[in-house]
Formats: structure tokens, C-alpha cells, sequence
């Protein structure tokens, strides 16, 4: 992931990830996650965890290994579109639209599913680009 977050989203990473790790409600391995290596999670499964760091640097952290790699883009779309929910500031890392991008039938525009589950056609954004054929 190329995109790098403005001074003012850096800004505010770092105030979120205090946040984070301030708020018991948050899950105790996603805050002992957070502080150690200094990043905000943004989504979480039984397999791991995508955090970002306020350089704009997004890592998925393996619960069973413990190891870190950097998120492809993929993943790093479906993590960002999640984290909006909650901090809509992060838009701006997200990929812009663009003229030929059609509307989701898949999810009607919305990025999610039913009980919020992220839409795997479009990975949350509401919007793809037309299928090459
Ligand atoms: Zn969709």
C-alpha cells in the first residue's frame, strides 16, 4: 500500500491508538497487540489481526504464530473500509473512485452484508471497477 496518511490522519492514529489502549472494553490481546507494536487495530478474525501504524505502514499479525507481515491490498481494503465504521477520517487511504467503477449489486452500494459482514465482491467500498473480460 503506497498511500501515505496526511499529517492530520497521523495525528489522529496516534490519538485513536491511545484511545485503544486506554478503553478496557477493547479485547485484552488486540490492546497487548496495540501496545507492543504500536499500531491501531483495525479488523480482527480467529486468524489474526490488521493494524496500522500512524506512518500509514498496515501489518496482519498471526495469533498463532505471533509474526507480522505486511497486509496485501486486498486485505488492507476490506481493513480500512471496516475501520471507517468507526473513524471516517481514514477515507483518505482508501482507493479513490473512479468514472468507470460500477455500484455493488452484490451489496447494493453499502460495502456490507447482512450482521455487517464486509462484502467480498467489492471488499467494502461500495464500488468496483468493471470486470475485465
Ligand atoms: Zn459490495
Amino acid at each position: 500500500m503506497s498511500r501515505r496518511p496526511s499529517e492530520r490522519l497521523r495525528r489522529y492514529l496516534q490519538q485513536w491508538l491511545e484511545q485503544f489502549l486506554l478503553n478496557p472494553s477493547e479485547s485484552a490481546d488486540q490492546r497487548q497487540l496495540a501496545r507492543e507494536s504500536g499500531a491501531l487495530p483495525l479488523y480482527g478474525d480467529l486468524g489474526g489481526l490488521i493494524a496500522i501504524h500512524p506512518d500509514g505502514t498496515v501489518l496482519t499479525y498471526e495469533w498463532e504464530t505471533s509474526r507480522s507481515e505486511v497486509t496485501d491490498e486486498r486485505w488492507t481494503v476490506v481493513a480500512l473500509t471496516n475501520g471507517c465504521r468507526k473513524h471516517p477520517e481514514l477515507r483518505e487511504l482508501l482507493p479513490p473512485r473512479t468514472a468507470s467503477a460500477l455500484d455493488c449489486a452484490t451489496c447494493t452500494g453499502t460495502g456490507s452484508l447482512a450482521h455487517s459482514v464486509t462484502c467480498g465482491t467489492c471488499l467494502g467500498l461500495g464500488w468496483h471497477e468493471p470486470e475485465a473480460d
